[in-house]
């Protein structure tokens, strides 16, 4: 997933080729691919494990649900074992049956009662270890994984369903063993509207007709958070013999302009890393309602329209998404306390990738902003969650994990790495480590001693067991680490001290060339509030307010509350109705919240925008606006 950025918040917290995975099998040296039980889920897969799903689903856009039935096919480890326990949230089971070889029977189960964060156990039991379970069901219109938009809510006035399924989502709206530590290959058949596409995280045929009854095949193993379906008037156009976007059709023309690189990006990681594994690589453009930058799902990656700013400056989302077809997909964590496995090691190869394809002195500006947002973040955070190698996520919602510790501070580590053993080494030791663990589920422990065997004893004195320690388990950034240095970001810290000196006029600094990334310091760097005169010339030159870069409002919205210049508000107004991208808006949200009359502003702002948020969204944002407690009331 792309990186929540939402700092003091939340303590918590993207058919047409064969596919050739089937070859890539995982070497000798690949130990379990748990080190202990997944405690976000109540599966037992040391009992039994999902080889293969079959879903058949009706997607009712009106009732906003999904019912039919799942079939899971079982490998069985325990060949005396009598009880199948599966995840569900809040879904309407209607009958099981289970397949001897000859027959389907039904088969009596019990739905535990619902746990806040994990769901109900779907306990079923069995005559013998049956080769195939069969489960009638259906989900209610909150699942906490899809989202269902009115036509209001789309460009095109169509409705429009996606899923979100990590981290513990897919349980929401499929019953199965919802951990990263189990993979499983899938077929689904989905029937919906007529007037509607249907995609999946399969083999999207870019030709499919448009008939409301679409079939879809996943013939790698992915993990359930991986699962996902999207459903809306959405069309395609190509980029390249592999890859392309689905979008709006109002959308699409200027979501393949603006993703245009994407061959490019992935031959640069397949140089990198070797092959794409996956067949296609397609991205599917959401309504502004999602509420992250992309979601990985593989061969169609889930991406937010908010990147497509006209100049490319924010397809380091793609390239982030991309990665993960080799970091998260291709490897994966077996529990979500090893999320920086995914995201960490993405973050780092998504750098890579805008280094090769876009020159190093924009991958450093991104690595300068990202680091100083970690930074940031771990001003607020628990010492225990500052670590890499969290411990298990026991009565804790894994969603939280993703911080950025998980990413920046993981790809800190690897750059770590890169800079003590040399580039040509590490790209050598990192691309071992994905072909060696291709579609298996693994940990920080296992990670730590593949380092250790690869890395530290074939070329000694260059980095000590210590160091790595401390990167792994320690909370805080290590002293070995280097902050990345960016020369632009330099100048526009001297073009902005000589404005704020009343040197230079705003109008008169020299910022023609400035792209996203230097205007995203510019205004970061600011000091906490402005003087009406200052923020005025501000607006003047360079008109942020009503601006239709995000990245740019997502800084210079706080900025106009925190210097209470509202002539911003109606644009305010705009921004937050518009998108629901969580990133973006909360900064805005926290500043309104901060202050009597801003909170009202942003409870009535909220009121309309509310019904074009994802529950994810509008939960965050719940959370801001509550009133303070009596005791914390500034005087
Ligand atoms: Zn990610």
């Amino acid at each position: 997933m792309s990186r929540l950025l939402i700092a003091v918040l939340m303590a918590l917290a993207l058919a047409a080729c064969k596919p050739d995975a089937e070859t890539a099998a995982p070497a000798a040296n690949v130990v379990d691919s748990t080190d202990v039980p997944d405690p976000n889920s109540y599966a037992q897969p040391n009992r039994v494990r999902i080889e293969h799903l079959v879903l058949d689903l009706q997607a009712d856009m009106a009732a906003r649900t999904l019912a039919g039935s799942a079939e899971l096919h079982l490998k069985w480890q325990d060949d005396k074992a009598r009880e199948l326990v599966l995840d569900t949230r809040d879904l309407q089971i209607s009958g099981v049956e289970g397949f001897d070889g000859k027959s389907w029977k039904a088969l009596s189960y019990r739905l535990d009662a619902a746990d806040p964060i994990l769901g109900s156990a779907l306990r079923i039991k069995l005559p013998s270890a049956l080769p195939r379970v069969r489960i009638a069901y259906s989900t209610v219109p909150e699942a906490s994984g899809l989202q269902w938009l009115t036509p209001e809510m789309t460009a095109s006035k169509q409705p429009f369903m996606f899923s979100q399924s990590q981290a513990i989502h897919a349980r929401s709206w499929v019953p199965l063993q919802d951990t990263p530590g189990v993979r499983f290959t899938y077929d689904a058949r989905i029937r919906t509207d007529a007037s509607l596409m249907a995609l999946m995280s399969a083999d999207n045929d870019p030709k499919a007709v448009r008939d409301g009854d679409y079939r879809f095949s996943m013939p790698q193993k992915i993990p359930s958070y991986l699962l996902a379906i999207a459903v809306g008037d959405v069309v395609f156009k190509p980029i390249s013999a592999r890859s392309g976007v689905w979008a709006e059709p109002s959308v699409a023309e200027a979501a393949a302009t603006e993703f245009a690189d994407t061959e490019k990006m992935i031959q640069v990681a397949e140089k990198l890393y070797g092959p794409y594994q996956w067949g296609r690589y397609d991205m599917l453009i959401l309504p502004a309602s999602f509420p992250f930058g992309g979601m990985e799902n593989p061969r169609l990656s889930f991406i937010t329209p908010t990147v497509i700013v006209g100049d490319k400056s924010l397809t380091s989302l793609i390239a982030h998404e991309l990665a993960h077809s080799w970091s998260g997909n291709l490897v994966t964590n077996s529990s979500w306390k090893d999320i920086w496995l995914n995201e960490g090691f993405t973050s780092y190869v998504e750098n890579r990738i805008v280094e090769q394809l876009y020159g190093r002195e924009l991958a450093d500006m991104e690595n300068v902003i990202s680091q100083s947002g970690l930074l940031e973040e771990l001003k607020s955070m628990p010492t225990a969650d500052q670590v890499l190698a969290l411990p298990p996520l026991a009565g804790r919602d894994p969603d939280g994990a993703l911080t950025d510790v998980a990413y920046i501070k993981g790809q800190w580590f690897l750059m770590f790495l890169e800079q003590r053993f040399g580039r040509d080494t590490f790209d050598a030791f990192l691309r071992h480590w994905f072909t060696t663990h291709a579609f298996t589920s693994s940990h920080s422990g296992e990670f730590e001693r593949f380092l250790t065997v690869e890395l530290l004893e074939k070329h000694p004195g260059k980095a000590s067991i210590g160091e790595i320690r401390e990167w792994l388990h320690s909370p805080g950034i290590p002293s070995s680490a280097k902050p990345a240095v960016s020369a632009r970001f330099d100048a526009i810290d001297k073009a902005q001290a000589q404005w704020l000196a009343g040197d230079v006029p705003a109008s008169g600094l020299a910022s023609t060339a400035w792209g996203t990334q230097e205007w995203v310091r510019f205004l970061e760097r600011m000091p906490a509030s402005l003087s009406a005169a200052q923020m005025a010339e501000l607006d003047d030159a360079f008109r942020f307010t009503g601006t239709p870069n995000p990245e740019i409002a997502q800084r210079w919205y706080p900025l106009t509350v925190r210097s209470n210049y509202l002539a911003a508000r109606p644009s305010i107004e705009k921004f937050l109705t518009a998108i629901g991208r969580r990133k973006l808006i909360m900064p805005t949200y926290a500043e309104l919240a901060k202050t009597e009359d801003g909170r009202s502003f942003a409870e009535a702002v909220f009121k309309k925008a509310r019904p074009g948020y994802h529950p994810i969204t509008s939960g965050s944002v719940t959370e801001t606006l509550k009133a303070p407690e009596p005791d914390a009331v500034q005087p």
